[in-house]
């Protein structure tokens, strides 16, 4: 039987690609007894019609899944930051980066407009992103304007599903059509490309960008931490994660216990101070969230 990749899905069809071909499928019952719904990004074993018609039969195992966009088996987030207008904040930066490792998916920073910035702004970036890199996270910083930086962004899409990410404004759709001009996006709107009429509902589809597929909805629109735990910060700030190793008590919130790792290493410049202050503001604010009910 057929495997392909469901990349888009309307009006009770599911779109699936399978080796550079597009079929048209409807579900048939199989799976829906496990209550599964076919979604955007999973893999699937399908029976074809026809060329372009077809059943979907079974629907592979998820890696993850997202509910805002509704998408599947998503590898990876770029977080797409401006070096100014609006101006950079670690904070921002600081919580995107907290949602996406609690939802295990890996995240790559792209700062944009590096064109407008002064040369203290370039300096102060590039700092920044040594920073970010020493955490493990992989930092870009291009223009959509000079194209400055994208080749090195293209390498990064490749045979990934990617969910763009960040504030309205900093020019993720100013990123894509440098990518792909053909698709024309609208700026400051990431989901023009696809014909829909302004009032049709949204639907979140997957395009193909470089050698991957992109998710035409930006992720991550609602930055509370609705689900995350207290303890779940450690494994959010991997770097807090891995020198909480050396600190004296199991289970160290890294606040006043005596003999903390995490706060010797902030003492000693290793782990930058705006980090651990995120991190205990962030906890601080589950600490203070309304309980659900
Ligand atoms: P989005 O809301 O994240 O999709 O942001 P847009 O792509 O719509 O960009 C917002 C504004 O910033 C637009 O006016 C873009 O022309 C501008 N912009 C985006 N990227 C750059 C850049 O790299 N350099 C400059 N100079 N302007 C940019
Ligand atoms: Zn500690």
């Amino acid at each position: 039987m057929p495997k392909g990749k469901i990349i888009k899905a309307l009006s009770g069809f599911y779109y699936v690609l399978s080796e550079g071909q597009l079929i048209q499928c409807r579900g048939r019952g199989v799976f829906r007894k496990n209550k599964i719904t076919p979604l955007v990004g999973d893999e699937v074993v399908f029976q074809a019609e026809n060329e372009t018609d077809g059943y979907i039969l079974e629907v592979n195992e998820r890696k993850n899944e997202l509910v805002r966009p509704p998408i599947a088996n998503v590898d990876q987030a770029i977080l797409v930051f401006s070096s100014v207008e609006p101006d950079f904040s670690t904070a921002l930066l600081d919580r995107f980066l907290v949602l996406i490792e609690y939802n295990r998916i890996d995240p790559v920073i792209c700062i944009t407009k590096m064109d407008l910035a002064s040369s203290e702004e370039v300096e102060k970036m590039k700092e920044y992103a040594a920073q970010y890199e020493a955490v493990g996270y992989p930092v870009i910083l291009t223009s959509s304007e000079t194209e400055a930086g994208i080749e090195q962004l293209l390498p990064y899409l490749k045979d990934k599903i990617s969910v763009f990410a960040g504030q309205s404004g900093v020019g993720k759709s100013s990123l894509l059509n440098v990518i792909r001009p053909d698709l024309d996006l609208k700026t400051n709107e990431i989901s023009a490309s696809l014909g829909r009429g302004k009032h049709t509902t949204r639907h979140v589809e997957l395009i193909s960008i470089g050698d991957g597929l992109v998710a035409d909805t930006p992720g991550f629109s609602s930055l509370e931490f609705l689900e995350i735990e207290g303890e779940d910060l450690n494994y959010c700030f991997p770097e807090i994660e891995k020198t909480s190793e050396n600190c004296k008590f199991r289970g160290c919130l890294h606040l006043s216990e005596p003999k903390c790792a995490v706060k010797e290493a902030v003492e000693n410049n290793q782990i930058p101070t705006y980090r651990y202050e995120h991190y205990k503001d962030f906890l601080q604010e589950i600490r203070d969230r309304k309980p659900k009910y």
